[in-house]
């Protein structure tokens, strides 16, 4: 078990500072896409030096700098998992009227970049178990955190890839308006590509043309969201 970490360790505030210091924009342009190594690191640090094992998991290609990290305190089955993502997304600097990598104070509010979605959620959990660090564990206590959540789900599928971490329940720290949310819609993307064929503008019927294909394919894809909108309804939405 730790020795009594709870006094020497920093405060949520600083804790918060520390996480929104540290940039970690996951975009779909090569450009400005980057690592979220510094800021798994600092959390492995952290949970560390609470008594947590931890775990790093690197995304494929290696070389992508994407990183998961496991942190468990206690052992054996079931257990509870405390999930997150790490990255944020991309930033434009001239709209907002702070620094986004800097926590901010004003009018009883914190401003940062992911402060709320989501990185400020590991501080929280931090600071939530702080008095619980001496306790015996029956299960394990697991915190998760994810890469690249905003942009490719690289994280979540590695990890989803290694059947880890398997546990009893979890709890994910996405922002709900501190509403309890215990179902979620889910999401699958798809791309529908058409190739045309050219004619002429004396005969179009030499060609082919792929706006008039897609707009056979989209008129169906609008009767195919209304069949599901009619078959699937749940209140909790
Ligand atoms: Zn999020």
């Amino acid at each position: 078990m730790p020795t009594s970490p709870t006094n020497k360790s920093p405060d949520l505030l600083t804790q918060l500072e520390n996480v929104i210091n540290l940039p970690s924009i996951s975009s779909t342009n090569a450009a400005i896409d980057m690592s979220n190594k510094a800021v798994i690191d600092h959390l492995a640090n952290e949970f560390e030096s609470m008594g947590f094992d931890c775990e790093l998991i690197p995304c494929e290609p290696p070389s992508s700098g994407k990183i998961n990290l496991i942190a468990t305190l206690g052992s054996g089955p079931g257990g509870l998992v405390l999930a997150g993502h790490t990255d944020t997304v991309p930033v434009d600097e001239h709209l907002w009227s702070v620094d986004p990598f800097h926590l901010t104070q004003r009018d009883g509010k914190l401003y940062g970049l992911g402060v709320t979605d989501m990185k400020g959620f590991f501080p929280i959990v931090m600071e939530a178990i702080k008095p619980l660090l001496e306790a015996e564990y029956k299960e394990p206590l697991i915190i998760l955190a994810t890469a690249d959540e905003e942009t490719s789900m690289q994280g979540a599928r590695t990890i989803a890839e290694l059947g880890r971490p398997r546990a009893r329940s979890a709890i994910i720290g996405e922002p709900t308006g501190l509403k309890p949310v215990r179902t979620h819609k889910g999401i699958m993307m798809d791309s529908i590509r058409l190739l045309g064929k050219s004619g002429h503008s004396s005969d179009p019927s030499l060609g082919n043309n792929a706006l008039d294909a897609m707009h056979a394919v989209i008129a169906d894809l609008i009767q195919f969201r209304n069949e599901m909108k009619q078959r699937y309804q749940s209140a909790l939405f």
